[in-house]
């Protein structure tokens, strides 16, 4: 702990966001860095907790007071291989991460924890620019081969180990490029994708292959059974994700105005990336988006940006309180306000959507009723029916699985594909895990 009385003289501070008209003129990033001794003091705020609850806060167990503390001390250098001791993407986490290692910090018991995801991007990009991300290819291969299906995070991070432990890996992803939803999800304004790019070549270099327009699962579709995979390989990785979406069954579900989140997300990202893709916009429409969750948010901030005249994010829970004080050290079910929630748009709460109207086949608009919760349950709350105009409404219900069930000797699972929907940190961390038990498969000792 560097500075024992830092936590008691220096404030919690993150550097400001540009205005918003700035930020909706453009899909880019526009996050604002740190200074060195910005860094530094906001390092100097840790504690060095005896019990570092942070560490138990992140699925990954990053070792946060020490990287605090090197940042601190101006030792960069040590402090990104700190990170990438726990983390092969910190740069990834360090923009999308929910934080709950910030939850979880004892500072957070008085609502001011340490910048911790901050300052990991800040030692992550430092890295990166000074050149001290380099390739680490194994010294000597096992001869063993290795197939993961799915590029997300997951399928990434388990590539990155077993590279690095020696192994052939080979990735096969069913889209046109690699990520998963670091490149079909996670908008631009999030996660710029150059970044993913520079870790893929990282990848590349230390001998990881890639083929993309590849489906895994029963080989019934064209695509690649596990059974034949297993055959050519030693070990066969699924971590494809929980792509299937939560569906909306109601009466107007058919009518043209109503999309699946992904439907209006994926093409903008690949618009982003520059190609000439149909699909759904919001310009100069109004949109209403059922679902008050991450991808929700994303569809409010592609609105914003695509134009929309008016955004409504409708969430069926009620909305929860601005403070949970009895949380700390675990997640507080609080009521947050993303990047996007910041830049326009209404936020409506505890709203029953019950049919689509339409005209003409088209959308016109919602018939919602509000609910309250009684013993534990929603419930309508008589009287309450009213009507929201709208010419596009976005799903964003979340994520009922996978595509791939697969299993038996040799054949290994991790991820969202794993776990349900869940975060970029818990893909890394499941991914990083997942290698391992491959390794300890592959080489018996
Ligand atoms: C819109 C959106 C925004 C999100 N925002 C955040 C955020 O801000 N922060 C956060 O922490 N988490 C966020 N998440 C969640 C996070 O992105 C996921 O938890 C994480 O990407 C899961 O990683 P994964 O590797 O398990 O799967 P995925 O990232 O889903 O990758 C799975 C890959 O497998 C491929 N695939 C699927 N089926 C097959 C098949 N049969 N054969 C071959 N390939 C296949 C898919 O095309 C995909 O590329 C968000 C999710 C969404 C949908």
């Amino acid at each position: 702990m560097g500075d024992p009385t830092g936590f008691l003289r220096i404030e919690r501070a993150l550097p400001p966001r540009q205005p918003v008209k700035v930020r909706l003129r453009t899909y880019e990033e526009l996050e604002t860095r740190m200074t060195v001794a910005e860094a530094r003091d906001q390092g100097a705020r840790c504690m060095a907790c005896g019990v570092p609850f942070c560490h138990a806060g992140c699925p990954l167990g990053n070792l946060i007071p020490d990287f605090n503390h090197l940042v601190y001390e101006d030792r960069w250098r040590e402090a990104i291989e700190v990170l990438h001791a726990t983390n092969n993407f910190p740069e990834f986490t360090g923009r999308v991460c929910p934080a709950p290692c910030e939850a979880s910090c004892v500072l957070n018991i008085e609502r001011v924890p340490v910048t911790i995801e901050r300052i990991e991007e800040e030692i992550a990009d430092r890295a990166w620019d000074e050149g001290w991300v380099r390739a680490q290819p194994a010294a000597t291969s096992t001869g063993k081969r290795v197939a993961i299906a799915g590029s997300g995070p997951a399928g990434l991070a388990a590539a990155q180990e077993l590279a690095r432990l020696g192994h052939a890996v080979t990735v096969l992803e069913r889209d046109d490029r690699i990520g998963g939803l670091l490149r079909y999800g996670i908008p631009d304004f999030k996660l710029d994708k150059r970044l993913l790019d520079r870790r893929l070549a990282q990848l590349t270099a230390e001998g990881v292959t890639f083929r993309t327009g590849v489906t895994v699962g029963d080989g019934d579709d064209g695509g690649v059974s596990v059974a034949s995979l297993r055959a050519e390989h030693d070990a066969v990785i699924i971590a494809v994700g929980a792509t299937l979406a939560r569906e909306l069954p109601i009466e107007g579900r058919e009518l043209d105005g109503v999309h699946l989140a992904m439907d209006f997300l994926v093409p903008q990202n690949k618009r982003v990336a520059g190609d000439t893709v149909e699909g759904p916009s919001a310009a100069g429409k109004r949109v209403v988006i059922l679902g008050g969750g991450d991808t929700g948010s994303d569809c409010l901030g592609t609105s914003l940006r695509q134009g929309a005249l008016s955004v409504k994010q409708i969430e069926l829970m009620p909305q929860p309180p601005d403070d949970d004080p009895l949380a700390w050290p675990d997640w507080p079910m609080i009521l947050r306000t993303s990047s996007s929630q910041e830049e326009g748009g209404e936020r409506d709460f505890a709203v029953m959507t019950k049919r689509f109207l339409g005209k003409d086949g088209k959308l016109t608009g919602l018939e919602a009723v509000r609910v309250e919760r009684v013993d534990g349950k929603l419930r309508e709350i008589e009287g309450s029916t009213f009507t929201i105009d709208a010419d596009l409404c976005l799903l964003a219900l979340g994520f009922v699985g996978s595509t791939v069930a697969a299993s038996g000797d040799g054949v290994f699972t991790c991820g969202d594909a794993r776990r349900g929907q869940s975060l970029v940190v818990w893909a890394i961390a499941e991914g990083r895990e997942c290698a391992r038990d491959v390794h300890a498969y592959l080489t018996p000792s």
